[in-house]
């Protein structure tokens, strides 16, 4: 008789969004036609750039023509895009070959795909609080996972001197959920101790754009020796507002090396089989993002969210609450007020102020006792949920 995966029994019952929106519905009910100021999940509220708009429309017409029509495309990604994305790179000093970057639907599909390139039997080390696919998505492959608990009192920055050995590491800069930045040093630190441990970081980047101190990486190739060690992980979600039109990328170096196999080659084969790629539409569209035009407009838009980082941050300032992010990262992460746990203070805000923010308990236990805001909403919510936040709590 087939036997299903049994690793799904172990998934916690209650995905984190999934219980926020059962909340908010349950509010919604008993308060029909209040307005709720969504603070919570970190989905984006502006609309593609017109560089973008116009590729895409491009690219339509292409498929209209029978000369310019476009069938299958490379599992691997265009040539175009492959090749925009390795200037990018050049353009911060990081040198990659168009050869390295495979085009994605996204991070979420590669941060479960990727995970086919190791042997289940390696555990995988999770820096916590953390993005919730990666424990999901490291159960579901059957992986054992060491967590590794980060707190106030080292900004919920992960160091590598307190891991135990994983296989696989999984790094996030700059961090969702706390909007923390790896600095050069503190990523030199796992990029050594992964070369000296032979495990792989999995860094993901998701959030590189929001970076606006020039002396942070925004790659881990930026680093010395992460050639040998690390998977790099990016989406263009976030950057430039493809959460609903699904590209990203991942950069596997040449070098990279496990057990006498390289591990671009095998991704190659791995996406040889079990993909066709992205659109041929898609991938004009996602080319456009690394125009000198597109970058100027999706810069423009990554400024309301900044904005708005900026205006949460001086609100949690005037109301003495500690927090971490919101300077390099579109999340802001803080100590609920009181010594409030996270899902009471979430309940708190909705009912008395209808702000919907994260509970931190939700990537992790050690995010007990904090809170997440994302500065992905609507500016006008943003500075209406700021007002009610200091008459609420100041
Ligand atoms: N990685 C992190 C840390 C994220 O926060 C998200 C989305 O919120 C993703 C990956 C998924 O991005 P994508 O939309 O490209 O699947």
């Amino acid at each position: 008789m087939l036997t299903p995966n049994r690793h799904y029994g172990e998934l916690k019952d209650s995905y984190l969004f999934a219980r926020i929106a059962e909340k908010t519905a349950d509010y919604l009910r008993e308060h029909p036609g209040e307005k709720l100021l969504r603070m919570g999940i970190g989905d984006v509220s502006q609309p593609l750039c017109p560089a973008v708009i116009q590729a895409l429309h491009g690219a339509v017409e292409d498929q209209a023509r029978k000369e310019t029509f476009r069938g299958y495309q490379s599992e691997l990604g265009t040539d175009f895009l492959r090749a925009a994305i390795a200037e990018y790179y050049d353009g911060r000093g990081v040198s990659i070959s168009p050869e390295e970057v495979f085009v994605s639907s996204g991070a979420s599909d590669e941060l479960g795909h990727i995970l086919d390139l190791f042997d289940p039997a390696c555990p995988a080390l999770i820096p916590e609080p953390a993005y919730p696919a990666y424990v999901d998505a490291s159960i579901l492959a059957g992986r054992r996972i060491i967590h590794l608990p980060t707190g106030r009192e080292g900004g919920f920055l992960p160091d590598p001197s307190g891991a135990k050995a994983g296989d696989l590491i999984y790094l996030c800069s700059p961090n969702n959920p706390t909007g923390s930045v790896l600095d050069r040093e503190r990523l030199r630190a796992w990029v050594d101790h992964a070369n000296r441990t032979g495990a792989v970081i999995l860094f993901d980047a998701a959030y590189e754009a929001f970076i606006s101190d020039p002396a942070l990486p925004h790659s881990i190739f930026e680093i010395q020796g992460a050639r040998t060690c690390a998977i790099e992980i990016c989406s263009l979600s976030k950057t430039a507002g493809f959460t609903g039109t699904r590209v990203g990328y991942t950069v596997i170096p040449k070098e990279l090396e496990r057990g006498g196999m390289n591990l671009r080659q095998m991704w190659v084969r791995n996406r040889t089989t079990k993909s066709n790629g992205v659109s041929y539409i898609l991938q004009r569209g996602a080319a456009a993002v690394f125009t000198p035009e597109g970058q100027k407009q999706i810069h423009e838009t990554l400024d309301i969210y900044k904005r708005n980082a900026r205006t949460l941050g001086e609100t949690l300032d005037k109301l003495g609450i500690w927090y971490t992010g919101g300077k390099n990262a579109p999340y802001i992460w803080l100590a609920c007020p009181g010594g409030m746990g996270s899902w009471a203070f979430f309940d708190r805000l909705l009912a008395e102020i209808q702000v919907v923010g994260t509970p931190g308990e939700g990537f992790g236990a050690c995010g007990e006792g904090y809170f997440r805001f994302s500065a992905f909403g609507d500016p006008a919510d943003t500075r209406e949920a700021c007002r009610r936040l200091e008459t609420l709590l100041g």
